[in-house]
């Protein structure tokens, strides 16, 4: 018989997915399968506590342990899809047998973009994605003095400060030249550049890796692209991630950059869906595959509303955290070219909010260890509230005001 819902991919989108479900009135039978032998496991403490020592293995899992069961979903751990038949609505396992469904859920998520050079493969080269690679690079942190960091995006910077904080000496080396170029302007990533290198970081911008190099399998140094070679112990790569699109792309849904879904998480397929970071979601500001929590969550919400048959279309403002240090950075909102940026606070004093107007209306905001005025910008994004540059950039000025939705008149 054919199971009502099957979801590939037991993360944050999957096990989402699963729970919306129920909460939203689904009662028929869902399985839930992942690749990985951890039951499904909160993933920022792996790039921060974990790595650190402040956070334990047996912290992280991401329900309790009866959740599953108390929810009757079919949780299958070292279950691994590889492949789909939608004609005959039936996924195939590594295992050989098979499972029919009457939905499909996709939420396989991403992995890590390869380094493609001599030597990535050297023992002491690590990625940070899953519970098995933080663990490893937990091990050999142990071993190590001096590490380099390939890549200066969050994952690349959050490992820099735990291994600082484990007492390793650590070098980041970026391609671009400057960090965090993605997501933040020039004035936000100079000071984040600043700040690693206050507390120790030392900073290789604007440069590329030729090889990594090593004796008797274990690298020994990062030779870069002007030469030089940093010696180390240990490498972790953070250059980014790619979507995992295999499994929808040889059975025909529509792809590109990540499985493509509408504002309600429905592919190209009829009873299929996806959520989270393998798919690239049609939301208001235009396509967008949004590597987060709260978009896998909320993805995975509006998707479980379409087995209801009541769909509910994703609207929240992105948002995104990090931790690198003792800064704690959060942003809301998609900062675009053009928009006028305002500074609350000060740089310097490493607590301040700077906000991106759009057409004099709030339409993000990035914050360092200002949690109750980022959750303020939060609500300003959502009403796009109408605040007066100078009253933004008076910390003395309250905010409130404008985060109360105004009757229509
Ligand atoms: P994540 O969120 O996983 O850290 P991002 O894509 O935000 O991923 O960041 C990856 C960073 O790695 C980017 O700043 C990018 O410029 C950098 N990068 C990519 N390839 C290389 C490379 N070969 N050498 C150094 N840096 C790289």
């Amino acid at each position: 018989m054919a199971t009502a819902l099957v979801i590939v991919g037991a993360s944050y989108a999957g096990v989402q997915l699963a729970a919306a479900a129920r909460e939203q009135g689904f009662d028929a039978p869902i399985v839930l399968l992942g690749d990985e032998a951890h039951a499904p496991y909160q993933r920022p403490p792996l790039s921060k506590g974990l790595l650190s020592g402040k956070t334990a293995v047996d912290q992280l899992a991401l329900r309790g342990p009866d959740f599953y069961t108390e929810q009757n979903i079919d949780l299958r751990l070292g279950a691994r899809a590889t492949a789909l038949d939608l004609a005959a609505q039936r996924v195939q396992l590594a295992d050989g047998s098979h499972l029919d469904y009457g939905w499909l859920a996709l939420a396989t998520g991403a992995r890590c973009r390869p380094l493609p050079v001599p030597g990535a493969t050297l023992q002491g080269v690590h990625q940070l994605r899953t519970l098995d690679d933080a663990l490893a690079v937990q091990q050999a942190l142990g071993r190590s003095t001096r590490a380099c960091v390939v890549g200066g995006g969050f994952i690349g910077l959050e490992v820099a400060a735990a291994l600082t904080a484990a007492g390793a000496q650590v070098t980041v080396i970026e391609g671009q030249t400057r960090l965090l170029a993605r997501s933040f302007p020039e004035s936000m990533s100079d000071y984040v550049a600043a700040a690693h290198r206050q507390r120790g970081v030392t900073l290789e911008l604007g440069r590329g890796v030729e090889a990594l190099l090593g004796t008797a399998g274990h690298v020994e140094s990062v030779l870069l692209d002007d030469g030089r070679q940093l010696g180390c112990d240990l490498v972790v790569l953070g250059i980014g991630v790619l979507p995992n699109v295999a499994l929808a792309e040889a059975a025909g849904i529509a792809c590109a950059g990540g499985i493509l879904v509408d504002a309600c998480g429905r592919t190209s397929e009829p009873n299929v869906l996806a959520a989270g970071d393998c798919a690239n979601m049609a939301l208001p500001q235009g396509r967008l595959r949004l590597e987060s929590i709260q978009a896998a969550n909320d993805g995975a919400r509006a998707a479980a509303s379409v087995l209801v048959g009541q769909p509910q279309p994703l609207t929240a403002v992105p948002w995104f955290w990090s931790e690198q240090h003792d800064l704690k950075l959060q942003m809301a909102g998609l900062p675009a070219h053009g928009d006028q940026t305002v500074l609350r606070g000060d740089m310097a004093s490493d607590r301040f909010t700077l906000f991106y107007l759009r057409d004099g209306a709030v339409a993000a905001a990035h914050s360092v260890n200002r949690p109750a005025e980022h959750m303020l910008a939060r609500k300003l994004i959502a009403l796009r509230a109408q605040v007066p540059s100078e009253v933004l950039a008076d910390p003395a000025a309250d905010l409130k005001p404008f985060s109360i939705p105004q009757p229509r008149g």
